[in-house]
């Protein structure tokens, strides 16, 4: 049987940038918006606060667009400050290569593995989907899921007894599958 686990977001990830004002190097999104009309030209930007001073930056999302060239649903959801857009955005690469950004994902997900039934079983196959593209290490997740300790993990793996079609000694942020024996 087919184990499906899903590594999901449980919050916006922290921005990695430099803070000119205290040289703190995290920035948290608070999902709020600016969005600047001038005649037919529009600019917006996601803010993001400091998380040692709280001082704000603004991260581009459109600029200099024509409004007109602008879906109106992205509009509608700028204006409402909704918070799914936040991580929409500061998921996708465009935005992060734009703003010369990086996020840092820790203690901003959690691996959900549907129940503790696999823990009795001597062989599992389990697929792993990632509700985000969430860089972590297979390692410590097959650890957290299957109730193991990391050194035991990398043990069965030099064992033969832990295989996958991925490299699991790295980092992964796209679905995976493994099988385990004990
Ligand atoms: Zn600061």
């Amino acid at each position: 049987m087919l184990e499906n686990w899903v590594v999901m977001p449980t919050c916006l990830p922290l921005v990695r940038r430099r803070c000119h004002t205290c040289a703190s190097e995290r920035f948290r999104a608070n999902g709020k918006f600016r969005v600047n009309a001038n005649h037919k030209v529009i600019d917006a930007w996601l803010l993001a606060l400091c998380t040692v001073c709280g001082d704000t930056i603004k991260l581009t999302v459109l600029e200099r667009m024509n409004v007109r060239s602008v879906r109106p649903e992205l509009l509608d959801r700028l204006h409402d400050n909704d918070p799914g857009l936040a991580a929409e955005l500061l998921q996708d690469p465009v935005v992060r290569r734009r703003n010369r950004i990086a996020l840092d994902w820790d203690n901003a997900w959690r691996l959900d593995t549907g129940g503790s039934d696999h823990l009795d079983r001597d062989v599992i196959d389990v697929s792993v989907r990632f509700a985000a593209r969430i860089p972590v290490r297979p390692v410590r997740l097959i650890a957290e899921g299957c109730g193991l300790s990391r050194a035991e993990v990398g043990r069965l793996i030099t064992e033969g007894n832990l295989v996958s079609a991925v490299r699991l000694s790295g980092r992964l942020s796209g679905d995976f599958t493994f099988t385990l024996k004990r």
